[in-house]
């Protein structure tokens, strides 16, 4: 059931608050937390939704799916197009088409596809974006790189001369225990600060948080949550 754009607006504006509100509780300016839409497994009018209502960038799971959508997407002249950004899995032999459809990688967890997508992103003359993903709740079911392997996986991306490192990403463990999920965004956020310090990057990119618990990523310092649920509905 797709629900009416009135509807959107009033679950977006439920979601910015919350968000608003952590900031505060944080101490910490809204403005510095982006509100992802995730879109994943929702036709065209999702990312068409969002762009109407002013977010900047949507999130998708998996690159064909996404490809498929993108031409559907109505806009109104005055409507900017949203940034695509790969939030899901990505096999390396699929690094080429991600690179030329998406605005930005956030499951970047390998050397391997590093070095396919930079290659790719060389070929398309164009620079790409990537978060590196990192397993900070070292949750056995999820992907992204180790904690202890996140140096050399960045050294590796600073040497991608086609690539731009924004920062990191994560995804909490599902957990009944908060601590859990609070554990995991402040092992993120320590990361961030270690590797900052010692590769004299800036990083400013920390991608954590999703409609169940933005409150504690943006308590860790979270500067962008991942929102599908909250935004478009049970999928
Ligand atoms: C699906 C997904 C989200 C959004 O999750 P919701 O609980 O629906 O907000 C965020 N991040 C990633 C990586 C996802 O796969």
């Amino acid at each position: 059931m797709i629900p009416t754009f009135e509807t959107f607006v009033s679950r977006a504006e439920t979601v910015l608050a919350e968000i608003a509100t952590a900031c505060r509780e944080a101490g910490r300016d809204p403005a510095e937390v982006e509100l992802l839409a995730v879109t994943k497994t929702h036709d065209a009018w999702a990312p068409a939704y969002a762009a109407r209502f002013g977010l900047r960038g949507v999130g998708e799971n998996r690159v064909q799916e996404a490809i498929d959508k993108m031409p559907h997407v109505e806009l109104p002249a005055d409507v900017t197009p949203p940034r695509w950004e790969l939030i899901g899995h990505l096999q390396s032999n699929k690094a080429k088409l991600a690179a030329t459809h998406f605005d930005r990688v956030q499951s970047v967890d390998s050397p391997k596809l590093l070095q396919r997508l930079d290659r790719a992103a060389g070929e398309l003359d164009r620079s790409l974006a990537v978060l590196l993903q990192i397993n900070a709740g070292r949750d056995p079911a999820k992907f992204g790189a180790e904690l202890e392997d996140a140096p050399a996986l960045l050294e590796t991306a600073l040497n991608c001369t086609h690539l731009r490192v924004d920062g990191l990403m994560t995804i909490a463990p599902l957990s009944d225990d908060p601590a859990v999920a609070e554990r995991t965004f402040a092992n993120l956020r320590q990361l961030r600060d270690d590797l900052a310090a010692q590769f004299s990057v800036a990083l400013p990119t920390l991608s954590m948080g999703m409609s169940g618990d933005l409150v504690p990523a943006i308590a860790a310092g979270s500067t962008q949550v991942r929102v599908g649920t909250a935004l478009f509905g049970q999928r």
